[in-house]
């Protein structure tokens, strides 16, 4: 194996979900709700929609904390990734956000609870695999990372 990646998960496609968001709900918490009635272990999440503000997240290497980006403005979700794997033995997603605002500026980071729905479109992408990989705490970069 290289040791330019350290883990390999093979796994076969398996659900394809998809998801419209109800107007003021919480996107992460909305997220985490998706993948825990669905019972998606593994795989990965995009979606689109907007927001009526946003806190994002911003992992400060070496001092390994988070620092927290708070945008009360209403913004497009350009872009928003992310996968489910499992922390403490529960699907855990881990996405992030690219956010256009008025002024045409983009904003981005780690999503946060926090952010308020305005409209979202969300696609789950399962991966069935008999052991879906485990977050579990990395002392090297202080985050959870897959075991
Ligand atoms: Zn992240």
């Amino acid at each position: 194996m290289s040791n330019l990646y350290t883990k390999k998960f093979t796994g076969r496609s398996g659900r394809r979900l998809a998801y419209r968001l109800a107007y003021g709900c919480d996107l992460m918490e909305a997220l985490q709700a998706i993948v825990e009635d669905s019972q998606v272990r593994f795989g990965s999440i995009n979606f689109l929609g907007s927001v009526l503000r946003a806190k994002l997240g911003y992992y400060q290497m070496h001092e390994k904390r988070w620092l927290t980006l708070e945008l009360d403005k209403a913004m497009e979700i350009l872009s928003g990734l992310g996968n489910v794997s499992l922390k403490d033995d529960k699907p855990f997603v881990h996405a992030h956000l690219t956010l256009l605002d008025s002024e045409g500026k983009v904003h981005g980071g780690h999503l946060l609870p926090g952010c308020t729905v305005f409209a979202g479109e969300v696609f789950v992408d399962e991966i069935d695999i008999e052991t879906p990989p485990r977050r579990v705490y990395d002392p090297v970069t202080g985050l959870t990372l897959w075991e």
